[in-house]
């Protein structure tokens, strides 16, 4: 009965009738710099939804992955996607189209970090993924540390964002943080204490700011994490992104205010459209798989 029976290629019938793709297998990729982050939570929330679904933790994508290859190969592969990541780094935040008319904007300047252009980094990462776990049945979600954007037309700097859907789905945990707007105010007054070197007032006021806003080694990051694992299961499964109601973890999150709506506070969770969506689509995939 249920997922006993099934077999790989079994889902092969599903193909080009996406609303019956029932995932069969979800794999959580760890960012073990991520203070606060515990993908076994994030796991088991979407067993717990997904009980069909063969859900599974795994150390960093990288790590993992190279891991998988021969010994002598390991050394070369490492090397080569080390040269690869480098070119897709963001080394100037300033858009290529503007680059005559204004300095260079790097990084460091806004204690990003590592920054990469989301698809060109998602390029690299999926050929490392085999066949038999490729597919629209399984689905791939690769936290990182490092922050995700690209060049929105227009813009005169890169858009950061937090998730990266498709193959694999990249979910930046840094971008929890300097992702949604902060409050005008305090930012203005972090850049001023940052720029007469007032780094433990600087501090003070992020304690001051940290009970709503999210900050970089929050406890609370696992709870966001999961939403927005959540964010990517109605992507593969639906095509669905974003919701109207303010305290569905699929609501798109402009600001800290918002994110802590949708993910932290005690209303949040699955508005009825999308638990009904999951319900129905769990309900359709027994009957599909012959009890
Ligand atoms: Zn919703």
């Amino acid at each position: 009965m249920a997922s006993g029976g099934r077999r790989p290629g079994d889902h092969r019938r599903c193909e080009g009738n996406k609303r019956d793709a029932v995932l069969d297998a979800v794999y959580i990729y760890d960012a073990p710099d991520a203070i606060g982050l515990n993908i076994g939570v994030v796991a088991q929330r979407l067993s717990e939804l997904l009980p069909e679904t063969r859900v599974q933790t795994r150390t960093d994508f990288f790590t993992y992955h190279i891991g998988q290859f021969d010994l002598p190969q390991v050394d070369v592969l490492t090397e080569e996607i080390a040269a690869r990541l480098e070119e897709r780094e963001v080394h100037n935040l300033v858009a290529p189209d503007r680059r005559e008319d204004m300095r260079p904007m790097p990084p460091e300047e806004r204690d990003l970090g590592i920054v990469y252009l989301a698809e060109p980094l998602q390029d690299v990462m999926r050929v490392l993924v085999p066949e038999q776990e490729g597919g629209e049945t399984h689905l791939h979600l690769v936290y990182i540390t490092q922050c995700i954007g690209h060049w929105a037309p227009g813009e005169s700097s890169l858009t950061l964002q937090i998730i990266q859907h498709g193959r694999p789905t990249i979910i930046s945990t840094t971008g929890f943080v300097e992702v949604p707007a902060l409050p005008r105010e305090y930012t203005f007054r972090r850049a001023q204490l940052l720029t007469f070197g007032m780094d433990e007032a600087a501090e003070e006021l992020d304690e001051r700011f940290a009970a709503d806003a999210l900050s970089h080694g929050d406890p609370r990051t696992t709870e966001v994490a999961a939403g927005y694992a959540l964010q990517a299961l109605f992507k593969r499964l639906f095509d669905e992104e974003g919701c109207g109601d303010p305290t569905c973890p699929l609501h798109s999150a402009a600001t800290h205010d918002e994110l802590a709506r949708a993910h932290l506070d005690d209303a949040a969770g699955l508005c009825e459209r999308h638990a009904r969506m999951l319900m129905e689509a769990r309900a359709e995939n027994r009957e599909d798989t012959g009890t």
